[in-house]
């Protein structure tokens, strides 16, 4: 690549494992897309190299960083400030360097209301029901806490995830100017009564994707009222179980987590390099790379 000299700004992805990533295909394209002196790079790091992987990056005067399991909570203490989205959720997904001055953030809820909003429905002043407390339902439920959502109600299942739901929604109430608070999914008539109440319906569950692909925690049509906003965050496949259902019961907003993918990608790069991303060029490139490794595996 011949725009890579002697002044190009370095941005790495440190996470494991992380070869399988779009990230780096993403920020590359956008990156050339625009003409900007910056590469992007993934760094096997995971617990015990983290805290060498921060100061390599003070060091290296890298312009930031994506975080990705496993050390999303655990970069926290490494960090001199936080965003907001960053201390409601507890994770960071995006660091930027200002300076030396490393502040973390979280786009994933960033991206699904910014998705949002393009798709002309803001959650400010709206209903929010997300069910999931996992690092997909809890931002996006602190971030539309930050951006004016009036209420929040968080549904989880039974499991170890339950706490977390718990956590976020004490911590909306805390730290941020909403109203939040939880259900069991096991309680249907709750859960029913959570549908005929909110405005917009995230399913961050999984539920849709494989291996539970076909299958969805709302199969009743008659379930969800007409003027129901519904986001799943599953985007392989594009069209869920849940989607389906939500079409026939004649819901006119009903949409996969694609633009939240790259939306959160778009907020990170805004951060690092104060330009939009031009995003039918990645969106093209990453369809081309997803293509080539289908047939890579397929050989
Ligand atoms: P996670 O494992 O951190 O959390 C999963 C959550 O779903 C937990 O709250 C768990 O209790 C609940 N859950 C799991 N199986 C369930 C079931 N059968 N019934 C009811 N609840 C169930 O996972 P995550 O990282 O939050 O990812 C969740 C989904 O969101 C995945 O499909 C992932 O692909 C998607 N995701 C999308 C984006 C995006 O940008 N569109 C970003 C992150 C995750």
């Amino acid at each position: 690549m011949t725009r890579i000299d002697g002044h190009t700004i370095l941005i790495g992805l440190m996470a494991y494992p992380i070869r399988h990533s779009m990230s780096p295909t993403m920020h590359n394209t956008a990156f050339e897309a625009l003409g900007l002196n910056y590469a992007y790079l993934a760094f096997d790091i995971d617990g015990p190299q983290l805290a060498d992987g921060v100061k390599a990056l003070r060091t290296l005067d890298m312009r930031g960083a994506n975080i990705s399991m496993p050390n999303k909570q655990a970069i926290l203490p490494h960090l001199d400030q936080l965003d907001q989205s960053a201390e409601l959720t507890g994770a960071v997904n995006t660091v930027v360097n200002d300076d030396g001055v490393l502040t973390g953030y979280t786009t994933d809820g960033i991206g699904f209301v910014n998705d949002m909003k393009k798709k002309g429905h803001d959650v400010k002043g709206k209903k929010v029901l997300v069910v999931g407390a996992g690092g997909a339902g809890i931002p996006i439920a602190a971030q539309s806490a930050i951006e004016g959502a009036v209420e929040i109600r968080v549904a989880n299942r039974q499991d170890d995830h339950l706490q977390n739901a718990k956590d976020i929604a004490q911590t909306i109430n805390d730290k941020a100017d909403a109203v939040a608070s939880t259900l069991a999914l096991e309680d249907e008539e709750a859960f029913k009564e959570a549908l005929a109440w909110a405005d917009i319906y995230v399913d961050a569950t999984g539920v849709g994707m494989k291996p539970l692909e076909g299958k969805s925690l709302v199969e009743n049509p008659t379930w969800l009222k007409k003027d129901l906003v519904v986001y799943d965050t599953v985007y392989a496949p594009r069209t869920t179980k849940l989607m389906e259902v939500a079409k026939d019961a004649g819901l006119q907003a009903v949409y996969n987590g694609l633009g939240m993918m790259i939306e959160q990608g778009a907020a990170a790069f805004k951060l690092w390099t104060g330009q939009d991303m031009p995003i039918d060029k990645v969106e093209a490139a990453m369809v081309a790379k997803d293509k080539e490794n289908e047939q890579r595996t397929s050989h």
